[in-house]
């Protein structure tokens, strides 16, 4: 199991701290004691044509005894490349800003898996609207509107990002990664993976409010 978590660090800058690089100390999710750090592993992550080696720590609930990775969000979930990489490639088709270099996120990696992540992206954007939107409302948020980004696939995912992002600042303790990364944090680092599965906290207070079977 793994939590993704809100990392102010460049994976270039987590990746120069070594085994040092920082982590949060996170509530078990089932208990709510304190987890402990456990060590970390090594894994590698892919940005702007550059392999960087990086090291994942774990927590380690005693209660309960179990142990979760802790996912700095420039990591997607069994993916080598970022989550920049991935959001430059998907982002770019459609209307919201980006910055104009941002194709060198992603420069060097293969057509074929470039067009992968997009059509993994629009296949599970109905899936991610339905999250996203949930969180959106349950902040307080704007209830989604259709714009042009929706006729195109994927683009109600995108507006959802957006939304979600508007309501996440304006929460006391906002200290927001930009949209595309705050999805990530939302969705556990599956952003493009086969399916959504909500970090615990989110589904579990969710479901505490829901009358409705
Ligand atoms: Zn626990």
């Amino acid at each position: 199991m793994s939590i993704t978590w809100s990392c102010r660090l460049s994976v270039a800058q987590y990746a120069a701290l070594g085994r040092s690089a920082p982590a949060p100390r996170l509530e078990c999710a089932d208990c709510g004691e304190q987890v402990t750090f456990d060590g970390s592993y090594r894994r590698q992550v892919r940005e702007a044509g550059v392999v960087h080696e990086i090291f994942v720590r774990r927590g380690f609930c005693r209660r309960c005894n179990t142990s979760e990775a802790l996912l700095p969000e420039f990591v997607l979930r069994r993916r080598r490349d970022s989550t920049c990489s991935v959001g430059a490639a998907v982002l770019e088709r459609f209307e919201v800003e980006i910055p104009p270099d941002a194709a060198a996120f992603y420069a060097g990696v293969p057509e074929r898996t470039v067009r992968s992540w997009r059509q993994r992206f629009s296949e599970r954007a109905s899936e991610l609207w339905q999250v996203l939107t949930a969180l959106t409302l349950e902040w307080g948020g704007e209830h989604p509107r259709r714009t042009r980004n929706a006729r195109r696939p994927g683009g109600s995912a995108i507006d959802a990002m957006a939304l979600v992002w508007n309501a996440a600042q304006r929460r006391p303790t906002a200290d927001v990664p930009p949209p595309w990364r705050l999805a990530n944090v939302i969705v556990g680092g599956e952003l493009i993976a086969t399916r959504v599965s909500l970090p615990f906290p989110i589904i579990t207070r969710l479901i505490a409010r829901s009358r409705a079977p």
